[in-house]
């Protein structure tokens, strides 16, 4: 149901129910009148539908007004990344600075540069900070610690003796 053709269609029936009310209370012979009295009957059972269909749209409307401020949230999060190539044919999203709010008042705290991964993001809606790691042979990349994604930075650190040794971050 629409929610402004519901509201059109309550704020008609409540308008009705408002005028059987005053028909009768200005009756002075409420009790023997029982066409009336079933009138009555039959506003009241009119506004207690109303009052249930008030409550869902109502409940409608907050759920919809929160899904909108989720997307608002999670496009302003969207926009402090950029694509970026770490190395050549290997993307990341850049964090791109300045932290901000829906308001865009940029107010929170300050991150620190970094990378997250672009699969998780675009795909899932999740944002996952890329961790750098070293491999076996000395090979630094940036691996996602939710889908095990690993991009090759394309740095590699070895030893005197050729061996590869943890950097330490
Ligand atoms: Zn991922």
């Amino acid at each position: 149901m629409e929610p402004f053709s519901s509201f059109t269609a309550i704020a008609g029936t409540l308008k009705a129910t408002q005028e059987t009310l005053r028909v009768a209370l200005e009756s002075r012979d409420l009790i023997k009148n029982a066409p009336l009295l079933q009138q009555l009957n039959a506003a009241q059972q009119n506004v207690f539908a109303l009052n249930a269909q008030l409550f869902e749209l109502q409940n409608q409307y907050l759920e919809t007004a929160q899904d909108l401020a989720k997307l608002k949230q999670s496009a302003v999060e969207r926009d402090r990344y950029a694509l970026s190539e770490i190395t050549k044919g290997v993307f990341a999203l850049k964090f791109r600075g300045a932290p901000a709010s829906v308001d865009g008042s940029h107010e929170g705290l300050a991150e620190p540069e970094h990378f997250i991964c672009q699969p998780c993001l675009d795909g899932r809606g999740q944002k996952v900070v890329l961790q750098r790691v070293t491999d076996g042979w000395g090979s630094i990349a940036l691996k996602c610690p939710s889908c095990n994604t690993e991009l090759l930075t394309g740095e590699v650190i070895r030893t005197a003796l050729g061996r590869s040794v943890d950097p330490g971050f």
